[in-house]
């Protein structure tokens, strides 16, 4: 192999390395839904693992949740607990509603967005782009 062969070789092993990259980095996967059920409330087991993904308040995000199933919730450790039965599904489809209005940037659709307030306004700032945008919600 020549000096040249190997350096279009080396390119192209570097060109597929930061393909595979670019690809994981735009991909936003939300954790799976854990939950249990226990006479008439349901677990959610790994309830903490959203917050942090989403990067945002995980009291928010509770009284959210609860609002939309227009149910009491209580938040306790890593657990959240529903009164009625729900169905992991109802809250994947909460989770990405929330990821919609809350998270994604309206301009470049990048979940690395951050929560700012001032004057009681609440922005939402990219960081992928810059935008900033007022977030209209309240579980921000
Ligand atoms: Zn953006």
């Amino acid at each position: 192999m020549t000096k040249t062969e190997y350096e279009k070789l080396l390119k192209k092993i570097h060109d597929k390395v930061s393909e595979t990259r670019k690809d994981t980095s735009s991909r936003f996967e939300l954790p799976k839904v854990d939950i249990m059920w226990q006479g008439n409330r349901t677990f959610f087991r790994n309830f903490s693992e959203f917050p942090k993904v989403l990067r945002r308040d995980p009291e928010k995000i509770l009284q959210y949740l609860s609002k939309e199933f227009a149910t009491p919730a209580q938040y306790t450790g890593d657990k959240a607990v529903f009164v009625g039965k729900k169905e992991p599904h109802e809250f994947t489809a909460l989770f990405n509603r929330y990821l919609k209005e809350y998270v994604e940037c309206p301009t470049c659709k990048s979940p690395d967005t951050r929560v700012e307030r001032s004057n009681r306004v609440t922005f939402l700032v990219c960081e992928a782009c810059g935008a900033k945008s007022s977030l209209k919600g309240q579980y921000a």
